[in-house]
């Protein structure tokens, strides 16, 4: 009966039910789930989505709002043992403005955050959050885990990107049309509150985002470094020659580069010489009065003169920067298709904390697991440094995924125990409830379970992830 009243609602075609149709939504990029998923339902605009909830809340089911299910938490997945509706905001792709004197772009949920780069690059501006599942992802998921990635440094996380927000409440009731001014101190900022919330307060239907100018010049080079200290040396010089110019620091060690040319069957290494630890370094200006080039190539002869860098290549092309970029990238693809267990993580910690961290953390694995091994890489410019843990050769997955649980607590208790973060940017979805639990004070978690409540005193929308 309820899935006759959702096609009233959505049309036949945006209703799903048949098994082979649910095939394509019983995954993100880690979790898998058999069951639970009672029809997905693809409104194409606001109302429907309004009406869609409205229906659900009355057939008490709960509701799984799902984007591009691109994230690593599950989020976008029922718990097992639910029965949910998914929610998918796929068909919702309109960019509804694109505003080049107030620098805003206001767009539908289900739009990608790779064709909304592109629609601010037709403009000759830029939307300033990307990362490796922009050509998947959908804003309304970016958004709703407060997506960071590879300009963090220079632009910030998503919502740093967000000026407003359309959403559904759990009563049916719609937040619209989304705030488009820099400048709103009309009390508290809801959009900001639901930014990060995973699909647990509210459907988010539109997002109303700030644009930057485009840059005119680029730089950008893979150079090589004997430890995660000379990284942060690196970092503090690149900053003292180029300051906000930097928009990318990646860290990334060998061992991760070489699974990922093992993963992808690439022969050539992206650095003459392998170092053990790599930095992709990407300035952007975006003044024709800034000699980019001249100040990085001066950045780096000071690096090499210093010994902080042994090694590089500099990208002469966009070809090139594309090539080095593809590393980079590929080894969070290349980790994400292993089809072997793996302990993935997503610390963060004060970014001078971080090579301490990939010492203790190495240091922890081997002491639970002899063999096993840390790769390291990530954001390092904002902190950000996953360490995932392979197994050792030879050992078979049930017994590794049989030492998980007590890797991964090790990992996020030396990242609690400099002050840093269980989940920098993959959010808590259904698999970080426990160290969210150990990370965060009593006050705080009694606040955000007050938030669920106010929000959705039913538990509709998104049961069992983050603090529902
Ligand atoms: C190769 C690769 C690289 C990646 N690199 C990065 C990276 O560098 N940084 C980073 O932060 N992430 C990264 N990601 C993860 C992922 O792309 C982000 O988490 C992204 O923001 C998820 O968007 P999505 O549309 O796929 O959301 P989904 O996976 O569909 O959903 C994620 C969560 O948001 C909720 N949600 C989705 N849409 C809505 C909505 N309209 N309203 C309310 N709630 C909603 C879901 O319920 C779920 O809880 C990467 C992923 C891949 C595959």
């Amino acid at each position: 009966m309820i899935v006759a009243r959702f096609e009233e609602i959505v049309g036949e075609g945006g209703v799903l039910t048949a098994p082979e149709d649910l095939a394509g939504y019983r995954a993100d990029s880690t979790y898998r789930v058999e069951d639970g998923i009672v029809a997905v339902v693809r409104p194409i605009d606001t109302e429907q989505v309004a009406e869609v909830v409205r229906t659900c809340r009355a057939h008490r089911i709960a509701i799984v709002p799902r984007g591009g299910s691109t994230g690593f938490a599950g989020g976008a997945l029922p718990v097992p043992g639910q029965n949910v509706v998914v929610l998918s905001t796929e068909r919702m792709r309109k960019i509804r403005a694109l505003d080049t004197v107030a620098d805003v772009l206001v767009a539908d949920a289900g739009c990608t955050l790779h064709e909304l780069r592109e629609a601010a690059a037709a403009a000759g501006r830029l939307l300033g959050l990307d990362h490796g599942g922009a050509g998947s992802s959908a804003i309304g998921g970016n958004f709703a885990t407060n997506a960071g990635g590879n300009n963090v440094l220079r632009y910030g996380m998503a919502r740093e990107q967000v000026l407003g927000v359309e959403a559904v409440l759990a009563d049916g009731r719609v937040i619209s049309p989304p705030r488009r001014l820099r400048k709103c101190n009309a009390g508290y900022d809801l959009a900001q509150l639901l930014c990060g919330s995973e699909g647990t307060l509210a459907i988010v239907t539109a997002v109303a985002l700030r644009l930057r100018p485009a840059p005119l010049a680029r730089a950008t080079a893979m150079l090589g470094l004997v430890s995660p200290a000379r990284a942060l040396d690196l970092l503090v010089l690149a900053r003292e020659y180029l300051g906000e110019a930097i928009s990318a620091f990646e860290l990334m060690s060998r061992s991760a580069i070489a699974f990922h040319n093992a993963h992808a069957g690439v022969a050539r290494e992206p650095l003459d010489e392998p170092t053990p630890w790599a930095v992709l370094l990407e300035c952007e200006s975006t003044s024709r009065f800034l000699d980019l080039d001249a100040g990085f190539d001066a950045l780096l002869e000071k690096a090499i003169d210093r010994e902080i860098v042994v090694g590089g290549t500099v990208a002469a092309s966009e070809e090139q920067r594309r090539g080095l970029w593809a590393v980079r990238e590929g080894i969070a693809v290349a980790m994400g298709q292993a089809r072997f267990f793996m302990v993935k993580t997503d610390t963060a910690v004060p970014v001078g904390c971080v090579p301490e961290f990939v010492t203790r953390v190495e240091a922890a694995a081997t002491e639970r697991v002899p063999g096993c091994r840390a790769m390291a890489f990530g954001h390092v410019g904002d902190g950000n440094i996953h360490v995932n843990v392979l197994p050792p050769n030879g050992m078979a997955d049930d017994e590794f995924r049989g030492h998980g649980a007590a890797l991964s607590r090790a990992v996020d208790d030396i990242a609690l125990s400099l002050g840093g973060t269980v989940s920098a940017e993959h959010g808590i979805g259904r698999g970080k409830r426990a160290a969210l639990e150990r990370m965060l004070s009593a006050p705080e978690l009694d606040l955000m379970r007050a938030i669920k409540r106010a929000f959705d005193p039913e538990g509709l929308f998104n049961p069992g992830k983050l603090v529902g």
